[in-house]
């Protein structure tokens, strides 16, 4: 047993309320428990923290680079922990590398890479995201048409190789090329399906959630909106009550009014979290990358193809939950929940994450009273430390 660490001197966020007075105290990975400062054994090993914020983790159900690796362009051990060391500079201490529709070779690698990843405990690397390719042309936003396609029955078993192997893997699929069968046996192995990049009606999306479909992918993004005879994709994710919705809160992908009511027409249990669709430009300065040897420009918050389509979002999770909570007015709880306890609950990782609560995988981030990270611990082991 390795030796208890106490954080100690700062407020502590639960996930439900906050804790003052309280040291965090960190055994073996996991959060062991609050404790009174003045009750602390002796010989455990102190952490001031005074004057901070210790938070639950965040949790990125759909991040496609950072630091400068794309997951289609780097499908190795190597690329999968450079995106998570990115983030963990900006508080994600669990993650799903995103892979963008591609190849079914491309697909394969970045499986296998996933695999392996795991095999080594690659710090926050929960599994994939695999956005595609079983999409809708007609919503296909920055996926390359060329290599949409249906889900064919190899598809399927690529996918169900995965049983067992990661703490989540999670695939985006449009009715329009997965068949309600398909969406069962995929949900039955434990994979989460998230309807995205789809033009099907509120009907369709009733049939899909039934089937075994868990989440949205992306809310308001490449799909159908609500209209008055049709409320489409993006009504389904707000009436029906067990689909959760990713939400990218950049300010850019969606209005914050559109975000505003629809995070106030959302009823429970499903819950809108958010994602940052982050692309390779997070925690670099690159000004432009290539996708599926297509080049992408970043400018003035934006990622765009050259028509000018968004392609991905050049925003990191404290970022968004900045966003939440200052521009859009939702109490910091709330943005905080957003960020972990919410997509915890979506990707099933609530037994073990998105809150600090004795048992759970000490996974927490540090905070100055202005957002700012000023460390980031995954398994009570501080991979962050700013400067
Ligand atoms: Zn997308």
């Amino acid at each position: 047993m390795s030796m208890s660490k106490a954080l100690t001197g700062a407020r502590i966020f639960d996930g439900t309320s906050w804790h003052d007075d309280k040291a965090l105290l960190v055994a073996d990975g996991r959060i062991e428990a609050l404790v009174a400062q003045t009750d602390l054994a002796e010989g455990v090993e102190i952490i001031d923290v005074s004057g901070q914020m210790i938070v639950p983790g965040f949790i990125d159900l759909q991040v496609n680079g950072g630091g400068g690796v794309l997951l289609n362009e780097a499908t190795t051990v190597a690329g999968i922990a450079q995106i998570c060391s990115a983030h963990a500079r900006l508080g994600t201490t669990g993650l799903l590398p995103t892979l963008i529709t591609d190849t079914p070779a491309i697909t394969a690698a970045a499986i296998e890479a996933g695999k392996q990843a795991m095999r080594e405990r690659v710090a926050g690397f929960l599994g994939l995201h695999l956005e595609g390719p079983h999409l809708s042309l007609a919503r296909k936003g920055a996926h390359d048409p060329a290599l949409i396609r249906p889900m064919l029955e190899e598809d399927l078993e690529r996918i169900l190789s995965c049983r067992g192997v990661f703490q989540a893997l999670m695939t985006t699929v449009a009715p329009e090329s997965v068949t309600p069968e398909q969406v069962t046996r995929l949900a039955e192995a434990g994979f989460i399906v998230s309807i995205g990049h789809t033009d099907s009606s509120y009907a369709t999306a009733e049939i899909y959630a039934a089937a075994g479909a868990r989440t949205v992918t992306h809310l308001f993004n490449a799909m159908s909106p609500l209209a008055h005879r049709e409320p489409g994709i993006v009504g389904a994710a707000l009436d029906i009550g067990a689909l959760h919705a990713g939400l990218i809160a950049d300010g850019i992908h969606v209005h914050p009014v559109a975000m505003g009511v629809a995070l106030r027409a959302k009823t429970g249990p499903g819950r809108i979290f958010l994602v940052t669709d982050a692309m390779s430009t997070i925690g670099t300065d690159l000004t432009s990358f290539t996708l599926n040897g297509r080049e992408i420009l970043r400018r003035d918050g934006r990622l765009t193809l050259a028509d000018g389509t968004l392609a991905g979002a050049d925003i990191d999770m404290i970022s968004s939950v900045r966003f939440v909570h200052d521009t859009l007015g939702l109490p910091l709880e709330e943005a905080l929940r957003m960020a972990s306890a919410y997509p915890a609950e979506a990707a099933k990782l609530s037994d073990r994450k998105g809150a600090i609560r004795p048992g759970l995988d000490a996974d927490f981030v540090v905070l100055t009273d202005k957002l700012d990270v000023q460390s980031t611990w995954i398994g009570g082991t501080c991979v962050y430390r700013a400067s």
